[in-house]
Parts: C-alpha cells; sequence; structure tokens
C-alpha cells in the first residue's frame, strides 16, 4: 500500500471520521465532555504545552500532527525537548534507549532542536502557522551564555517564536543525569534568562518540581519556596508554571491548595500562570471527588490564571493526544462556564497573542 494511490486520504478520513464517531460516544459516556462539548463549538480547546518530538529527537511531521489536531484543537504552543538522551553503548549494548527511565547513560542538551521547530513551523502555510505558537527550548538554564543562545534565535529566524520553554529546573529523575550538572533556582544564569524574556516579551514555560521526589515528613519543600523568591524577582516576566509542579512521583505537598491559592492572590506574583498538563498531573486532580471538588474552586476562583495543556510527545493519534482533556471531564464540568472557556481557551488567547506582538516588536528593533 503506497501512500501516492489516495488510499492515505480515504483511510486518513476514514479514520479522523472514526475517531469523530468515538468521541461523539465518548462525549455521551462522559459528562464533562458531553457539558465541555454542549455549546458545539469548535475548537474545543488550545494546548498549552506539547512537544513535537522525543528525548532521541525523533517524532511527528508538523503536517501529520496538523491531521490529529483536527477542528478540535485550534492552536498549540509547540516545541521540542531540550535534551538527548544518549545511547551509550558501554551501558546499555545493542538496546537502544528512547528515553531517560531506560538507561543510566546521561542527558545532554541539544541546541538543534530549535532549529528543528522553526523550520517545522516554516514549511507551513500561513494559515496552518496562525494555530502554532512555536517556544524555544535547546539551551542550557545553568550557562550565563543561554541568554545568548536565545537571542541567537530569535535573529536567526525572526517571526517564528513566540516564548521560551518548556525548560526544567528540578525535575525527577531527570535534573541528575543531566550532563553538566543539574540547573539551580539559585543560578544568576536563570536571572538572565528571565531578565531577556521580560524585555522581548517572550512568555516563559518553566518546569520545576514542587517538591523532590520521596521527602521526609516535614522535609522544607525548599524547591517551592526557592521557585516563589525567583519568580517574585522577576515581576515582568510573564511565566506559565507546567503541570502545577507535580510528576510521577512528586506528589502535591501538604495544603497544596491552600499554597497555590494564596500564591495566585498574591499581587507580586500576578505575572505567574499555571498549565495543567500532563496526565501525571491529572492523576492526582482526578484522584477522587475531593480532589476534583477541591481543584475546580481553585480554577474558578482564578479564573484567568489556569491553562490547559497536554504536555503529549508525538501521540500517534488524536484520542492519546487528548487523553488528558478526557481525564479533566470530571473536572470541566464543575468549572462554571466563563471560567471553563479561559482554561480551555480564553487565557491561552490572551497570554499567546500578547506576547506574539511583543516578540515581533523585538525583533523590529533588533533584527538587522
Ligand atoms: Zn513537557
Amino acid at each position: 500500500m503506497t501512500a501516492s494511490t489516495g488510499i492515505c486520504n480515504d483511510e486518513k478520513t476514514r479514520a479522523r471520521h472514526g475517531v469523530r464517531i468515538l468521541f461523539a460516544s465518548m462525549a455521551l459516556a462522559i459528562p464533562g465532555l458531553a457539558a465541555a462539548q454542549s455549546d458545539g463549538e469548535k475548537p474545543l480547546l488550545h494546548d498549552a504545552h506539547f512537544h513535537l518530538t522525543n528525548y532521541i529527537q525523533e517524532g511527528l511531521e508538523i503536517s501529520d500532527f496538523l491531521e490529529i489536531m483536527g477542528d478540535e484543537v485550534g492552536r498549540v504552543a509547540i516545541f521540542g525537548v531540550p535534551l538527548q538522551q544518549a545511547w551509550a553503548y558501554s551501558n546499555t549494548g545493542d538496546f537502544a534507549p528512547v528515553t531517560y527511565a531506560q538507561t543510566d547513560a546521561p542527558l545532554y542538551y541539544y541546541s538543534f532542536t530549535d532549529a528543528a521547530i522553526a523550520t517545522a513551523y516554516l514549511s507551513l502555510p500561513d494559515k496552518q502557522r496562525a494555530r502554532f505558537d512555536p517556544m524555544i527550548t535547546g539551551f542550557n538554564p545553568a550557562d550565563m551564555y543561554a541568554v545568548d543562545h536565545i537571542r541567537r534565535v530569535l535573529t536567526t529566524f525572526p517571526g517564528v517564536f513566540t516564548g521560551i520553554g518548556e525548560f526544567t529546573i528540578h525535575k525527577e529523575f531527570v535534573s541528575a543525569k543531566t550532563a553538566g550538572g543539574p540547573a539551580s533556582l539559585l543560578d544568576p544564569a536563570l536571572d538572565r534568562i528571565l531578565d531577556f524574556a521580560a524585555e522581548a516579551g517572550l512568555l516563559v514555560i518553566l518546569h520545576n518540581d514542587i517538591d523532590m521526589p520521596f521527602p521526609r515528613p516535614g522535609q522544607d519543600p525548599y524547591s517551592a519556596r526557592q521557585l516563589g523568591t525567583l519568580l517574585r524577582r522577576h515581576p515582568n516576566a510573564t511565566v506559565i508554571w507546567a503541570h502545577m509542579g507535580l510528576g510521577r512521583v512528586v506528589h502535591p505537598v501538604n495544603d497544596m491548595a491552600g499554597i497555590i491559592d494564596r500564591a495566585l492572590s498574591d499581587p507580586e506574583l500576578a505575572h505567574v500562570y499555571i498549565d495543567l498538563s500532563w496526565t501525571a498531573t491529572a492523576k492526582y486532580v482526578a484522584a477522587s471527588p475531593e480532589a476534583v471538588a477541591i481543584t475546580a474552586k481553585l480554577i474558578n476562583s482564578h479564573p484567568d490564571r489556569f491553562l490547559f495543556g497536554t504536555d503529549e510527545v508525538a501521540p500517534p493519534n488524536q484520542e492519546i493526544y487528548l487523553q488528558n482533556y478526557s481525564l479533566y471531564a470530571p473536572l470541566l464540568s464543575q468549572l462554571d462556564a466563563v471560567t471553563r472557556e479561559k482554561f480551555l481557551k480564553g487565557n491561552y488567547e490572551r497570554l499567546f497573542d500578547a506576547a506574539r506582538v511583543r516578540v515581533r516588536a523585538w525583533e523590529k528593533e533588533n533584527v538587522k
């Protein structure tokens, strides 16, 4: 069977149609989805957190990803993975690891990812480009020269990028095996990056676990405290905190909802937003009716501050791609209509549109 026979299109259309039928049936099964779809409006959502490529820099053609987005997904904040998982023969022999959990071999920063994302974006016609917000990730946040890489990518690919990130400081299983040593929230290199983001208008997506894996009872969640101090030092940078700081084993800290509520109520943190991307985060949010109710209360009381995201990495189809949307169906049904629209689309549009305008203006001033 070859792509040129046209079967491809018919099959693709049939497959997409199949997914739609699937979604329609799921809508009936899951109240939130039905509620979310009740307005019948497409797109259903924008995705504030998507990886086109994985830890060995393989992934989807952006044109194939557009197919997976369909009409259900409007806009996507798109980036690669800034780290390459090394395949060390001395460590795994012929076994080729595809992610960081499959080998002790190190991860190293892979700056070419930004050129790959820019090239994919520029391969699209204008109408399709408008659906994407490419983000620069290929830098080491512990390098005082990282800010120069960001500036260089902007001037090499003007008209492409909207922001930086997702980049990572503390991340379970990853930071400790990154070549060159882990990044730190105390590092002036990070202040240089956030100063430049504020200057150029680049939207920032930052990954930092709220706590360390397996903390001892009563252990000081210093990571959360250090993050708060860093963010207060950069009031002019717009920062989206990825996954609300949760992870596979990094679970909610004591009084998590209280900590988040107080932080979002603090005028010194008015420039901070939260994406609820990753199924690991959804796992905690949707763990019980109580967890759903607590999270819904938090989002309803801060309607402008939360964004939907998938954190999917080169998914094979729409069902996998949107599994986070399905997992959040109970949560969606407990958000008031205005807040739900902002969580799924409005906050994305407000933040990413503002960043696009500012970054283009910076480029106009700074790109010869
Ligand atoms: Zn991510």
